[in-house]
Parts: C-alpha cells; structure tokens; sequence
C-alpha cells in the first residue's frame, strides 16, 4: 500500500475549527458569502442574463431562509476579525492544484495564440462560440430539468421523506411537518444556486475565449486524455479539499458550509460543494471549463448527474441507488452528521455482484478502493455501528413503492369497478 505524507493533506494556515452545522452565530458571515455569490453571478452573467434572473432571487431566498431554519446572533463575521485567513484559503487552494489543471490552462492559451497567429485556416471561431454557448444552455436546461424531476418526486412522497428523517440527526429539521416541504423546496434552491454559481468560470471561458474548429479534433482527445488523469488524483485532492472545509472555520462558514446545510438528497448535487466552493473549484481545481466546449459540456453533465445520484441518502426516492452501491459507498455518513470520511470513501475490496463490478471497471483503483486514503489518514474504521445504523434505514425504506399502497389499490378497484 501506498504511503501518504499526513501532513500535507492536514497543513492549516489558520485557525482549526471542526464543523459541520450552520449556527446561529454564523448569519454575518452567511450573508456577506450570498452577497459575494450575488456579486459574481451580477457581474459574470451580466445583470439581464437569464442566469442572474435566477440565481439573484436565489440568494435573497437563502438569505431570507438561514434566519428561519437557525436563528440569528450577531458575532463579528470572520473576514474582519480575520481577515489572513482568505489569503490562507487561496493559498491552501493553489498547492492543492493538479498538474492536469495547469495543463489544460495552457493548451487554452496556446490554442488562442495559434489561431490569432494562423487567420487563413478555417477556424470557424464565430461557429465554435455559437456552439459553445448552446452546449452551454443544453447542459445547464437538462440538469436543471433532472433536478426538477426529483423535486417532484420527494413532493409526492413527503411523508415518507419525513419518516426516514425522522430517524435521523435531521429529525429536528422535519419534526413539525409543515417544515417538510419548505425542507425540500430549500434543498432543490441550494442545488439551483450552487449549479450557477459553479458555472461562471466555464461561462467566462466561453465568453472571453476562442475555440477552433481545425484543432477540435485533437483537443477534444487531450481533454478526454487529461481527465482520466483527473479522475485517478481526483481523490487525493478531494480529501485535502474537503478537509479543509470542515476544519478550517473560514472554509466551512464561506466554502463549504452550505453543502451540508440541506436534505441529504440528489436535490443538493453539483460536485459536492457549496455555493462559493464551487467557484472556486471550477476556476481553482478542475481542468474542465478550459476543455473544448463539446469535451467540456460531455464532463460537466456527466459529473454533476452523477454527484446529484450519489447524493440521494434518503432511500425510496427517485434516483434510486441500488442496495449493493448504498453499501459500498460512505460519503452518506457524511450527510448524516459524521465527520469522517473526506474522501469519496468507495470500498470494493469486498464481495460484490458481477453487474457492479462491471459498472465499476471504468473506475481507477484510487476511486474503487478511495476508503484506503481516509484508512492511512485518520484510521478511519469501515465497519461500524453507524454505518450498520444506515443500511438499516436502506434496509427499511429502499423498496417502498412510488405510488403508496393505498393509492394503487383504489386505482385497480376504480379500474375493476369499471
Ligand atoms: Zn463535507
Ligand atoms: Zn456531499
């Protein structure tokens, strides 16, 4: 097994604070991280763009929402009190990158240097940019279309929604029953917004950037070539990432905080981020807003549908997990109050069925066996009292139908009667 340096994935500037709850105490600082996302998306999108029509009643929602579901009491906010530690988040961002972003980054400006150097090729700038930009709204309608397919399918099974809860640290949160559907309305806003807010820098690359149709060829296949070495580091850096957001104080309240802010549910999935983090992961982190448009539009969808699925830790709502993946996986710990794991914490080193292992071949070892980096790193133990506590729950709840039984039986009786 490989040997991994601690330090360097556990190196704070500031000051460490676990955390994982919004309180209370942290409205200051709420507001000012919604005023800044505000701000990015006014000035990214520009202020009639269909996405600042959007994402501005979004923030006002979240700002109006945090003081119901938390309360409110003043404490100076972090960024005054201290204000070296946004220097320190950006600084613990950058040593995080990996060589594949840089890469990227620079096959864009190398790209853009050779078609101002090469005008008589048949670039087709104009063309590629159009295309970009439809890409652009196909991604963004499909998935905000996806997200409003489960809306309605934890609307139509709120009560059951509200049992499985019930048995949860997020009892509190559903416990008078008319909070269950403001809980799921609040969780499908929070996906909403940090979808667009994770979007700019992607959309600033269209806008500011040139594309070729001669090159397309080859940088479509350096983007493919540059994301599966993303792919196998990518958990390394997520765990780094994602431990900063909860024992960095700043992180948690500005970055991360949100994230854990809302139903354990598909509702709240973009790239398990909050909605400033995933700015900072789209500009700071990922490769893929430097991609070709066509390459990028392919990542993006295919990694925020599958965040939103593997977010779904309320069992018996559409999109399903299966039971076998529900019981590999232990990131649903993590939206269920415990801390650990940071990484993506898969354990295939187990028996599992011939259809997972072939859904899961395409998978590196450093994601099918990912558990191992929280295993070296804080001794995190698979089995326990929590996790069997969960698979319970799944065990309960995962094959209830999407039609209550009652209903079903008075739609054959209808039908019987004719
Ligand atoms: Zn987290
Ligand atoms: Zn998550």
């Amino acid at each position: 097994m490989k040997t991994v340096n601690a330090e360097k994935f556990h190196r704070l500037y500031g000051v460490e604070k676990k955390r994982i709850n919004y309180q209370d105490k942290d409205f200051a600082d709420y507001a000012l991280m919604v005023a800044v996302c505000a701000a990015l998306i006014g000035f990214a999108y520009g202020p009639l763009h269909p996405m600042t029509l959007v994402g501005l009643p979004l923030c006002a929602f979240m700002l109006v929402t945090f003081p119901a579901r938390h309360g409110v009491k003043w404490k100076v906010p972090i960024v005054l009190r201290r204000p070296q530690e946004i220097v320190y988040s950006l600084v613990h961002k950058v040593q995080n990158i990996k060589p594949q972003y840089f890469i990227a980054l620079a096959l864009l400006v190398a790209e853009n240097a050779l078609i101002a150097v090469t005008p008589n090729l048949p670039h087709h700038v104009a063309w590629m940019h159009t295309m970009a930009v439809g890409l652009f709204w196909a991604h963004f309608i499909f998935i905000a279309c996806f997200r409003t397919v489960i809306l309605a399918a934890h609307l139509m099974k709120k009560e059951h929604v509200r049992n499985v809860l019930m048995e949860s640290v997020w009892k509190s949160n559903v416990e008078r029953e008319s909070r269950v559907v403001p809980e799921i309305f609040h969780a499908y806003c929070t996906g909403m917004l940090t979808h667009i807010v994770y979007l700019i820098p992607w959309y600033l690359v269209i806008r500011y950037a040139n594309f070729s149709l001669v090159f397309m060829p080859a940088t479509c296949v350096i983007a493919f070539v540059l994301q599966k070495y993303s792919v196998k580091n990518l958990n390394d850096w997520f765990y780094r990432d994602h431990w900063l957001g909860h024992n960095s104080e700043f992180d948690f309240v500005y970055l991360h905080g949100t994230h854990h802010d809302a139903l354990p549910c598909a509702l709240i999935g973009v790239a398990g981020n909050g909605y400033l983090e995933g700015f900072f992961r789209s500009a700071l982190a990922f490769p893929i807003p430097f991609f070709n448009p066509l390459a990028a539009a392919f990542f993006y969808t295919g990694d925020v549908k599958v965040d939103m699925e593997l977010h779904q830790y309320i069992p018996g709502v559409y999109p399903k997990l299966s039971r076998e993946f529900l019981s590999v996986i232990q990131h649903s710990l993590h939206h269920y109050g415990r801390l650990e794991p940071y990484g993506f914490a898969i354990n295939l080193d187990q028996p599992i069925s011939a259809e997972l292992k072939k859904r899961t071949s395409v998978l590196p070892d450093e994601l099918k066996y990912s558990i191992r980096l929280d295993e070296q790193l804080n001794g995190y133990e698979w089995d326990s009292a929590r996790f069997r506590w969960f698979l319970d729950l799944v065990n309960k709840y995962h094959d209830t139908p999407d039609v209550p039984p009652q209903e079903q039986a008075g739609e054959l009786d209808a039908r019987a009667r004719g």
